[in-house]
């Protein structure tokens, strides 16, 4: 075998020193800024990612050249340095070097246990670390001055050979075992889960020991500025007297910084070298520009800094440490906008469950709508009800979710469905509402009739059993979980507002009721891209006017029912444009299949047919009638405009005399009509035909004028391809990319959750694709869509609407496509916002 050439190439960590991340790795780079800030960084030197390299193939290690740099005196440690922290890397290594000799010495200068303690640690992390042992080889070690000695002959029984006493042995064996470590696969695996390139490289920090031991005030810690939750000012950390490494952080007895009324902090003991250590910190945050927690040694008074990390974050704190250093000069407002990431903002607009605290799960499924709620269970919409009455927040569970669930849904804290994917009911409805939601949890098995679940681990709840339900992460929990509040206080605010400045696409968003508006609003988006009408007929007393009109048969009796309609609905758009202020609303006329309005169970039925005073039979039949086998591709959307052109006629008027009224209030409007569900251009003719005389109608009636716009929705694939002859009738063209989905794919929207986790595990789709947009297939039919119509009309607003348009990498390719605006639920508006200036910087 070719014995390779020994390896020796390092840098010593100075302020001149040639040291890169990429090379290097960033603990390197992190201590060379440390040492230029004049720090008191220990003595270092940094070997390159190709050295590890050549060192793991084999390559001998020179190893004397380094410890030359070191001089014969101190111990050191090996530490790993990839590229980003977030990496990992194999363990440190520390007191390198130890051995007899040494041994005698330090128990001359620190005492007896003293020694004992630091040669038994090396000797325990050279076994497991080096040598491969079995980590339970120490297992019956007891602590005491016998200890090392045992340690040393387990070794020796474990290795047949003594414990290596040269330093040079030493180094050199740590070295190719850190080397090799880096090279193995649960390593490699476990780096590339956290986003690390195949090829990431290692680098090594060798650095010399401060011990943390010795006869003046001595100990290890860390210490970090801000609180790594709130991302508030406040000085945390932990410190132990007579300590090295991390054993700070892992011992209960750790001496607090501060704030601990549990004994004397360092503060109180080393006041001194608290101010300096809270002096360093400030100059890292201005230096580094960022939050750090430092970790350091005290030797005998004396203070050394070994490292420096980012302080680990929550979003919310991650938000807040942003927005400071941009508001304290620190970094400019562009990398404030650019250091947070879009979406961590869902996990600031809701309550969270407190990540530190318990998690029992007790059933798994799709994550439909972020946040966490704890409730009392609940299976029916009724019963949500009540309980909202009684002022008790309660966690609805259904099988799946339907139009007459609306009310119920309002009254939940949270809802959880057996059944259903991204785009169900259950979910759609949901994230408008800024409900957290879980959907798909097909494991549970759910009996409605007895009001209880059963979970996969065979548990039972029943009704009134408290539980959580996380919808950030798709779980149901037993019982009252740990919360966090939202957090949209001034940081929040404040970046949003940076992030305005630079994006280069609109944001609007999809709201149906007042309530919808409100929260567009708080969220500062641009107007509402997508009001879905039909959200407006479900409470009470609309749905029983409602369905006496699906049940007319005669023409003067629909004309009747939809006259009691029309002041509804025109008070509906009244509200809508007060809220808005004069910002576009954008109005999609009545789009689902006319049977959804109808009750589903044979009680619901008679109660109708009561309230009609219609004999059940005929009621039954009539429902029966209404049913069709395929309803997302049957009677709904345009179609109905065409064949029961009345109801799109109200909704118009109630359109045009709400913006008269508008005007009147001070607050003009010009609304925008869309129309759902086209296929052919004569659709929209037929219906812009009659919009276009009921405005002139309206307008004759009350003597004045006004403005609006009339679009069309693309969500069939036949629209895509037909937008040049449909934007001669159309001044916006909005792609509804849920139904646009469902059809392109012919997968059906409410079911593809049964077989979705299937599909997506055996790479079939990439990803679910009513969630992430598919670039490729439907991607497509949006860009020749958008081509299309934008050569019969320049000007024409070109804009997405379905759940897909909140998300950062479909906002990515609706800009790139030339969009106008993107419209989501108002609760992601905020991310689009964000994800949007990161585009455009
Ligand atoms: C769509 O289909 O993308 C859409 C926005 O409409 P809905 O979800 O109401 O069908
Ligand atoms: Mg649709």
């Amino acid at each position: 075998m070719q014995k390779h050439d020994p390896i020796a190439e390092f840098a010593r960590i100075t302020p001149s020193a040639q040291i890169a991340t990429a090379t290097h790795g960033w603990r390197a780079k992190c201590l060379q800024r440390l040492v230029r800030l004049d720090l008191p960084v220990p003595k270092s030197v940094a070997l390159p990612a190709s050295t590890v390299r050549a060192i793991a193939a084999g390559h001998g290690v020179e190893v004397q050249g380094i410890l030359d740099h070191f001089g014969d005196g101190p111990l050191i440690s090996v530490r790993p340095s990839p590229a980003n922290p977030d990496w990992g890397g194999p363990a440190t290594i520390l007191n390198i070097g130890m051995n007899a000799k040494r041994h005698a010495r330090l128990a001359e200068t620190h005492g007896e246990a003293a020694a004992d303690a630091l040669y038994l640690r090396f000797v325990q992390a050279y076994a497991i670390h080096v040598a491969r042992l079995d980590p339970d080889v120490f297992d019956g070690l007891k602590p005491g001055p016998g200890a090392l000695k045992e340690a040393l002959r387990d070794y020796e029984v474990e290795t047949d050979e003594p414990f290596p006493q040269d330093p040079a042995r030493q180094l050199a064996e740590v070295l190719r075992s850190m080397a090799r470590a880096w090279e193995g696969t649960s390593a490699r695996l476990l780096r590339q889960a956290k986003g690390a390139p195949d090829e990431a490289a290692l680098g090594l920090v060798v650095q010399e020991m401060a011990q943390g031991i010795g006869q003046g005030i001595s100990g290890s810690g860390v210490i970090q500025f801000v609180d790594p939750v709130t991302g508030q000012p406040q000085i945390t950390g932990r410190y132990l007297g007579q300590s090295q490494g991390r054993d700070a952080l892992k011992t209960t007895e750790a001496l607090y910084l501060t704030h601990d009324p549990r004994g004397p902090s360092l503060e109180d003991v080393a006041p001194d070298l608290f101010a300096t250590l809270v002096e360093y910190g400030a100059t890292c945050r201005t230096r580094l520009r960022e939050e750090m927690q430092i970790e350091f040694t005290i030797e005998d008074g004396r203070l050394a800094v070994l490292d420096a990390v980012k302080v680990p974050r929550s979003a919310r704190a991650g938000l807040r440490i942003a927005v400071a250093l941009a508001e304290d000069g620190i970094i400019p407002k562009d990398e404030a906008v650019l250091r947070v990431e879009p979406r961590a903002l869902s996990e600031l607009l809701h309550h969270q469950v407190d990540p530190r605290g318990p998690r029992d799960v007790i059933a798994r499924g799709i994550a439909a709508s972020p946040g966490a709620a704890t409730g009392i269970l609940v299976f029916s919409s009724a019963a949500a009800q009540a309980a909202a009455a009684r002022g008790e927040a309660c966690i609805l569970v259904r099988r799946e979710t339907a139009p007459e669930d609306i009310r119920g849904m309002h009254s939940a804290a949270a809802v959880l469905t057996e059944r259903g994917g991204m785009t169900s009911h259950a979910a759609v409805i949901a994230r408008g509402l800024g409900l957290p939601c879980v959907v798909g949890a097909s494991d549970l098995r759910l009996d409605a009739r007895d009001r209880k679940l059963t979970a996969p681990d065979g548990r039972v709840f029943r009704e009134g059993d408290v539980v959580t339900l996380d919808g950030s992460k798709g779980e149901a929990l037993a019982g009252a979980a740990e919360m966090l509040p939202p957090a949209l206080d001034d940081s929040f605010r404040r970046l949003l507002a940076w992030a305005d400045e630079v994006r280069d696409i609109g944001v609007r968003a999809n709201a149906d009721t007042p309530a919808d508006a409100e929260t567009a609003r708080k969220f500062e988006a641009e107007g509402i891209g997508l009001c879905r009408t039909e959200h407006m007929f479900f409470d009470e007393d609309r749905l029983v006017v409602m369905r006496e009109m699906i049940f007319a048969d005669a023409p003067g009796d629909r004309a009747a029912a939809l006259a009691r309609l029309l002041p509804m609905q025109r008070a509906d758009f009244v509200q809508l444009f007060e809220i808005m202020q004069g910002l576009p609303v954008c109005i999609r006329l009545f789009d689902p299949p006319l049977h959804e309005f109808l009750p589903q169970t044979r009680e619901g039925l008679r109660e109708l047919a009561e309230a009609l005073d219609r004999p059940l039979s005929e009621v039954t039949r009539r429902a029966e009638a209404l049913t069709e086998v395929n309803p997302m591709l049957g009677m709904r959307g345009v179609r109905l405009g065409v064949v029961l052109p009345e109801i799109y006629d109200m909704q118009a008027q109630a359109i045009f005399e709400a913006t008269l009224e508008s005007a009147r209030r001070g607050a003009p409007v010009v609304p925008e009509i869309m129309i759902p569900l086209v296929s052919a251009r004569r659709e929209v003719e037929l219906v812009k035909t009659r919009i276009d005389a009921l405005a002139a109608m309206v307008r004759t009636r009350a003597g004045a004028g006004f403005d609006y716009k009339l679009g069309v929705m693309v969500e069939t694939p036949r629209a895509a391809l037909r937008a040049g002859e449909i934007a001669q009738h159309a001044a916006f063209l909005s792609f509804g990319t849920n139904d646009l989905t469902q059809m392109t794919y012919g997968l059906s929207r409410d079911d593809a959750g049964r077989f979705m986790n299937t599909y997506v595990r055996q790479g079939v789709f990439p990803e679910d694709p009513f969630h992430m947009l598919d670039v490729d297939g439907v991607g497509e039919l949006l860009l020749i869509g958008a081509e299309r119509g934008r050569r019969t009309r320049k000007d024409l607003t070109l804009s997405i609407c379905g759940e897909h348009g909140g998300n950062p990498e479909s906002i990515d390719f609706c800009r790139r496509a030339g969009f106008d605006y993107v419209s989501c639920s108002p609760y992601r508006v905020p991310m689009a916002r964000l994800a949007a200036a990161h585009l455009a910087l």
